[in-house]
């Protein structure tokens, strides 16, 4: 028998939240700000709860997926006491020290807190490839895992509340340099007309696939490298790629903040290492200036 969850926070992720709980029969209790967010919802069967003290007692399980910390601070602080004995699993992006203090404070109001971070768009939700990190009581997370997985694939990843954050930011740090390369991709075959939905479907997708083999030896950190790839030739390639986008007018100041101390650091170094150069660079950037 489906739980009853309240969801709070109706904003473009929050609705798909609600609506994945609706889906798959849950008596579904929702809160926004604005309240008219919710038509739709209560269309499909959804409870509209007139105050959020009404949200919060509503159901066993509370969702939250807010802005940001201090919005979810200024939603919840006021009725802390109506989700006393309840388990509050709150996917709103923070960072791990927001997450602990969420915690401390939910401790406080003995209420069973998850912290989440959805690694996945709006419109994956309800599929198991939209994953979402928990951190937290994993007492709450066993008791909830079938429910929680109406949102899409499950991970608990530790009792510290601050790891799914943690975590959640490190694989969104990796998207966002990955995407910043990919444009200065497009950017540069874009000067001489490429086809680029063709560029990227035949070219740049398979590239970025096989160049993550090389993912385990940086994760490796500081052990002996294959010299396949050695630091000179690297370093040429590397000023290769600033000279011909200044070249070329495209503006390089993204990617040449990453670009142009790795080209000095591996320039100066011996040559023989390869991917843990730019490990040491990550790890100490100092020794990059
Ligand atoms: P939206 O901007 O669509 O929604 C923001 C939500 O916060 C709305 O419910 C809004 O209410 C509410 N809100 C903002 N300010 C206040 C306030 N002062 N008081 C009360 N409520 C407020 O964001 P998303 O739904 O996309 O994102 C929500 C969370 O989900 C974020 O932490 C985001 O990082 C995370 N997330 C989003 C993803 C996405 O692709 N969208 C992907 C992964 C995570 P109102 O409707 O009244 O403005």
């Amino acid at each position: 028998e489906p739980i009853p969850v309240t969801v709070v926070g109706l904003g473009a992720m929050g609705m798909a939240l609600a609506s994945a709980f609706l889906a798959a029969g849950h008596p579904t209790t929702v809160w926004n700000r604005s309240a008219g967010k919710a038509d739709d919802l209560v269309a499909a069967g959804a409870a509209r709860a007139a105050t959020i003290t009404e949200a919060l007692t509503a159901s066993p399980l509370v969702i939250t997926c807010l802005l940001d910390y201090p919005v979810l601070h200024q939603v919840l602080d006021p009725s802390g006491g109506a989700l006393a004995g309840r388990t509050l699993v709150n996917l709103t992006n923070g960072t791990p020290e927001q997450a602990r203090e969420t915690a401390t404070w939910a401790a406080r109001h003995d209420v069973g807190y998850l912290d989440g971070g959805i690694m996945a768009v709006p419109a994956m939700i309800g599929r198991p490839e939209a994953l979402v990190l928990y951190s937290g009581s994993q007492a709450a997370f066993n008791q909830h895992e079938q429910t929680l997985n109406r949102m899409g694939g499950s991970r608990y990843v530790g009792a510290d509340p601050g790891s799914a954050s943690l975590y959640d930011l490190a694989l969104l740090s990796a998207m966002y340099g990955q995407f910043a390369g990919a444009r200065h991709a497009l950017a540069l075959v874009g000067t001489e007309n490429a086809d680029l939905p063709e560029f990227t479907s035949s070219l740049l997708i398979p590239w970025l696939t096989a160049t993550m083999i090389g993912l385990p030896v940086l994760a490796q950190q500081d052990t002996a490298q294959d010299s396949d790839s050695p630091s000179g030739m690297q370093a040429v390639a590397i000023a290769n790629i600033v000279d011909a986008s200044n070249a070329q007018g495209v503006d390089g100041d993204l990617l040449s903040h990453l670009l142009i101390p790795m080209r000095d650091l591996i320039g100066r170094r011996a040559a023989g290492r390869s991917l843990d150069d730019l490990v040491d660079l990550i790890n100490r950037p100092e020794q990059g200036k």
